[in-house]
């Protein structure tokens, strides 16, 4: 028996779940989700809402895609785990399929694990291994996973905890709307170069970069960071390591890997959320000669590579293809973008309207000059637009940021239900 009450859960998870997982809940008053399909979810209540938060970026190509809960459960009646330890198709196949969608198909080489933390937890050990070098830089609003490891490189004050190992300098993340050094590419660059002389050994393991900043608020990187970046890191030894976690699988219309809008390659690309449709999968895919030296220095997570998993993401990397989902982000996205801007021209309380296809973000201000962030504002259009059955995300360092980044088969359709619901919850949240 399951109690699908409000009440019931509410109650269990007060008694029984530990604070560091029970206090996380963005609505003042909680929700139960019993199903979704597609880009939308419906509560206990059979209430139905837009996902503009695609469960926390897991679900790329929709809610049930029919193709990928056959894939996973077919996967899973037939064998539900195999280690790397042995061997199975499946894994190996998206492997292969993986490394297809890099540059120079041939040169990659995949790691699979659970999770993105656990990804980017590998990531660093591997350019640490490679390079022989300990440092690493990040960026200050970059949100790179709850491991120890990944929060060493986590910029957000509020996910850092105690414990952490160090090795790690941070630069400013190159904001066009908010930086410190206001808009442009050169003065941020610059500020690598003087953070590796200053701040560092001089000789870098490599630098984490979320192509687009998710929980920083959807930053994007400026034409020409990600390349300027990438050199002067490799210059002092180090790796350019892109994490697509939140930017990957199509999801900024333009490109599969939203990295590639600057013509740069990587040499290790940390992925996981959308790669399994909601089913828990990381994987880190690296040039092969800097994963070879852990050949004797391997590394074994138990359900990395989990054929259920993998089955799921094969599936999902079909489906982005066969249904044009990535050209589906950049049409359907520009169209809410656009109207995302009229809202801006209406409600003086949005200071920045910014995105890329289906990831996308307006920017809460009490004053357009000041720019100072309006946390109460953005709490209380995030609460009312709840109330518009639109379910969006907070995010940025000081919560003014309403995030949305649904599946990316969200339609033309819904566009206007976002554009009317948000516009009606600007009005009840600011009139
Ligand atoms: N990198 C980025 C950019 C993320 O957004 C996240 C998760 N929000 C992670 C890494 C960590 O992924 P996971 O939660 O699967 O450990």
């Amino acid at each position: 028996h399951t109690d699908w009450s409000l009440e019931g859960t509410a109650k269990r998870r007060a008694d029984y779940y530990a604070a560091s997982q029970r206090k996380f809940v963005p609505f003042r008053d909680p929700l139960v989700f019993r199903r979704g399909e597609g880009q939308y979810l419906w509560d206990n209540e059979d209430n139905r809402y837009i996902d503009l938060l695609g469960m926390n970026l897991c679900i790329s190509v929709g809610h049930a895609h029919p193709r990928v809960v056959e894939a996973a459960t077919a996967q899973a009646r037939e064998l539900t785990h195999c280690t790397t330890m042995f061997y199975h198709p499946t894994p190996a196949h998206l492997a292969e399929e993986l490394a297809a969608t890099m540059p120079k198909r041939h040169e990659w080489v995949v790691h699979f694990t659970n999770s993105g933390a656990e990804a980017i937890d590998l990531a660093m050990t591997m350019a640490r291994t490679f390079t022989g070098n300990l440092d690493l830089l990040a960026l200050r609003t970059a949100y790179h996973g709850p491991t120890a490891a990944a929060q060493s490189v986590t910029g957000i004050a509020g996910w850092r905890h105690p414990g952490m190992p160090g090795n790690v300098a941070f630069v400013p993340e190159p904001n066009q709307y908010r930086g410190i050094f206001g808009a442009g590419t050169q003065p941020y660059l610059d500020e690598i170069a003087r953070v590796i002389a200053t701040a560092t050994t001089g000789r870098l393991a490599g630098m984490l970069i979320e192509s687009v900043q998710g929980y920083g608020g959807i930053v994007g990187m400026p034409e020409g960071y990600l390349s300027g970046a990438a050199e002067r890191v490799r210059a002092a030894g180090g790796l350019y390591i892109a994490d697509e976690v939140q930017s990957g699988f199509g999801r900024t219309g333009d490109h599969f890997w939203a990295f590639e809008k600057d013509g740069v390659v990587p040499d290790i690309v940390v992925m996981a959320k959308g790669l399994g449709n909601g089913f828990p999968i990381g994987a880190v895919v690296a040039r092969k000669e800097v994963a070879e030296p852990m050949e004797d220095k391997f590394m074994f997570h138990t359900y990395g590579a989990n054929p259920v998993s993998c089955a799921a993401g094969r599936a999902v990397l079909a489906v982005i293809d066969d249904e044009r989902l990535q050209q589906n982000a950049r049409e359907v996205g520009a169209a809410l973008l656009e109207r995302l801007r009229d809202l801006q021209d209406r409600h003086a309380v949005i200071g920045d309207v910014r995105g890329a296809g289906l990831m996308m973000a307006i920017e809460m201000v009490r004053n357009r000059d000041s720019k100072e962030p309006d946390r109460e504002t953005t709490a209380a259009v995030f609460e009312a637009c709840r109330a518009q059955g639109l379910i969006m995300s907070k995010s940025g360092p000081t919560q003014s940021v309403l995030r949305m980044v649904p599946p990316l088969c969200l339609s033309m359709r819904d566009v206007d239900a976002v554009a009317d619901g948000l516009d009606a919850a600007l009005g009840d949240a600011t009139g």
